[in-house]
């Protein structure tokens, strides 16, 4: 049997890392930067208003006190947006907004609160320093500096940055794209009346979503009834616009295996099945169709959803160059004893307590019992040789939260 640590190292190698594209804005959150970013302009963009108010020569309002205010004739009106350049002579005012271009010759802002507010002459109560009020041209960043480093994550404010830099596309590592494609006759959609001996298919649905959590996207979801020439025009119609390929069913050591026998039991096609000395999750396989990787997991709910936690989620997270790609690990006490079978490294779902000082295995191991799994937030992660595990002993877990 493989062990646990070699089949990940054997599907981190597989799953590569997309070339470079420039992303729109849109498309960018949480993706991370191929290269650095270059401020093609500064910012501010050119001196402008900080308050609304009055640009002034500050020397004009040396004189300015409460009681004996300045008065200036106001000679022009500057709401933000106003694209002519202006000029402010000697002795004169202009009103300004927010935002709106320092004219040339004002050296500060008065705010409207230390005036009259006047629109054709103002009352100034208030004497200015000269650059009072005044956000200067590159005082944020300079033309030409790097803003944003290769490796970066792409955040809410980073995307503030760039389009205030007017920037619209952003190099970076792409989302892998996935295919998720789920096996069995006896699958029914949710939504249709389930007929004796059908159930609903509930894998595609799962791990679409742990792809879309882990960062992916997904090209599309088919379901393929336990038919190799089914299951072949699924692979057909989607592998070409995908990165990765995730099946779930079919390779387990029945008949009717779909997976197994659509890429020859044997490793010749390209596909390698093999057992993982783990619990949940034993049957499993890997390798290429057509040049794209593939990740075969088992059909049990929970064999599938671990199996992607411990193999497909930090090799994709790696390949997107996301800098956590591993589920935080943390030590914990476990609050009640639990077995573990001899030889099989063991993922049990768990509760961790708010401060992760204490954990709880949930639910029994079996590999079908889904409703536990939804309301676990850890894995305890039972080493191979490990039999018993009593309680109070210190044991490693991922935590999901
Ligand atoms: P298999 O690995 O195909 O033998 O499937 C193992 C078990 O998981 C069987 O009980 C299947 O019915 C079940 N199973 C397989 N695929 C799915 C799926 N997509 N949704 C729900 N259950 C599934
Ligand atoms: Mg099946």
């Amino acid at each position: 049997m493989r062990s646990v640590t070699e089949h990940q190292r054997v599907v981190a190698e597989l799953i590569q890392r997309r070339p470079a594209v420039s992303a729109d804005l849109a498309d960018a959150l949480a993706l991370v930067l191929a290269e650095d970013v270059t401020a093609p302009l500064s910012l501010p963009v050119f001196d402008n208003s900080a308050m609304d108010g009055y640009a002034v020569r500050a020397e004009d309002t040396a004189a300015a006190t409460p009681d004996n205010p300045v008065v200036l004739p106001v000679t022009e009106d500057i709401p933000a947006g106003r694209t002519d350049q202006l000029q402010l002579r000697p002795g004169t005012s202009h009103r300004i907004m927010t935002g709106a271009p320092v004219p040339a010759g004002a050296t500060a802002i008065v705010p409207v609160e230390a005036t009259d507010g006047g629109v054709t002459t103002v009352q100034i109560r208030q004497h200015s320093e000269a650059g009072k009020h005044i956000r200067h041209a590159g005082e944020d960043v300079t033309s030409g500096a790097t803003v944003l480093r290769t490796g970066q994550q792409v955040t809410p404010a980073a995307l503030g940055l760039v389009a205030a830099l007017g920037l619209d596309v952003l190099p970076v590592v792409p989302r892998q794209r996935v295919l998720v494609i789920s096996t069995g006759s006896e699958l029914v959609s949710p939504g249709i009346p389930l007929q004796p001996g059908q159930i609903y298919e509930s894998n595609s649905t799962m791990l679409a979503a742990a792809v879309r959590d882990a960062g992916a996207d997904v090209v599309a979801t088919p379901t393929a009834g336990d038919d190799v020439a089914q299951f072949s025009a699924v692979l057909d119609r989607y592998a070409g616009e995908s990165d990765l390929i995730i099946t779930s069913g079919g390779v387990s050591a029945g008949a009717y295996e779909v997976v197994k026998d659509a890429f020859g039991r044997d490793g010749d096609q390209g596909v390698q099945f093999v057992k993982v000395a783990m619990q949940p999750g034993m049957p499993q396989g890997v390798g290429r169709v057509a040049g794209t990787p593939i990740v075969t997991l088992p059909g049990n709910p929970v064999s599938a959803l671990v199996s992607f936690e411990v193999f497909i989620r930090p090799a994709l997270r790696a390949a997107m160059g996301l800098p956590d790609p591993h589920r935080p690990l943390r030590t914990a006490v476990l609050t009640e004893a639990v077995t573990s079978p001899r030889g099989k490294r063991q993922f049990r779902r768990a509760v961790l307590d708010a401060e992760a000082n204490q954990v709880t295995s949930y639910g029994p191991p079996a590999s079908h019992h889904l409703r536990w799994l939804a309301s676990a937030n850890a894995l305890l992660d039972i080493p191979e040789d490990v039999v018993d595990v009593p309680a109070g002993s210190e044991v490693r877990v991922w935590d999901l939260r």
